[in-house]
């Protein structure tokens, strides 16, 4: 049996085939599966749990098909959906889980995170992320009717995607001086994260101890899942139809 790790979905109503994908990624693994992660950001944008977008129907009557067949689905909340609540935990059977969270994966510590927390060079990014946790910020927002937080939720993408093209490549990755505090403050061996975009596994040095970085990567053209098992980890391709 393996544990599956995903982040950076995206899903939206305008992606049917990464939609349609994922549909198909969680009846291929329902039962099949120890466990999946979901590391942040299987949203474009949540602008609450009582949605009525239809398209969110079937993902949660698929994530709860999945979990009532013995595979337990875990959702860390991301930078655009970071307004998932209880409700969606009850209506999809998801476990919600705390950023970071740290787990025991086949003997290996490991500390599993969205991703954004670590991206230390961009100041204003980091300001903002405080402010959009804010426990009263989220409160208020929650109290607007559906329509008015749906035209908020595109005036902040496409805000975002305004103050992005205006900063340099590294500024939106990861602090390598972040990640390895990290790592050795929790104490772990392997850390797994979404967020930038950028799949890979990374190799790093920490003192005497050789530790590792996986980040997750995008489902924006393809899908993508990391596999692991006792034996260690590898890459799953996704099929996304369409
Ligand atoms: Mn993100």
């Amino acid at each position: 049996m393996a544990t599956l790790f995903i982040s950076d979905l995206h899903l939206h109503p305008s992606r049917p085939a990464i939609l349609a994908g994922f549909l198909g990624f969680l009846e291929q693994q329902q039962g099949r599966a120890e466990a999946i992660y979901i590391l942040g950001d299987l949203f474009e944008a949540w602008i609450g749990d009582d949605d009525p977008e239809p398209v969110y129907a079937p993902v949660r009557a698929g994530l709860r098909r999945c979990v009532s067949a013995g595979t337990p689905v875990y959702v860390m909340r991301g930078n655009r959906d970071f307004l998932i609540g209880e409700r969606f935990g009850n209506e999809s059977g998801c476990r919600l889980i705390a950023d970071p969270t740290r787990i025991e994966l086949y003997g290996v510590p490991t500390l599993l995170m969205h991703g954004d927390a670590l991206c230390t060079d961009d100041r204003d990014y980091q300001a903002m992320r405080q402010r959009l946790r804010d426990p009263h910020w989220q409160r208020q927002v929650l109290a607007l009717p559906v329509a008015a937080r749906r035209e908020l939720a595109t005036r902040a993408r496409e805000l975002s995607t305004f103050s992005n093209q205006n900063k340099d490549e590294h500024i939106m990755d990861v602090n390598q001086d972040e990640v390895l505090r990290t790592i050795r403050a929790r104490c772990v061996d392997l850390l797994i994260h979404g967020h930038t975009h950028r799949p890979a596994a990374h190799r790093l040095q920490l003192g005497e101890r050789q530790v590792t970085r996986i980040d997750l990567g995008n489902w924006y053209s393809a899908g993508r899942a990391l596999v692991v098992d006792a034996a260690g980890w590898r890459w799953l391709e996704v099929d996304c139809p369409g």
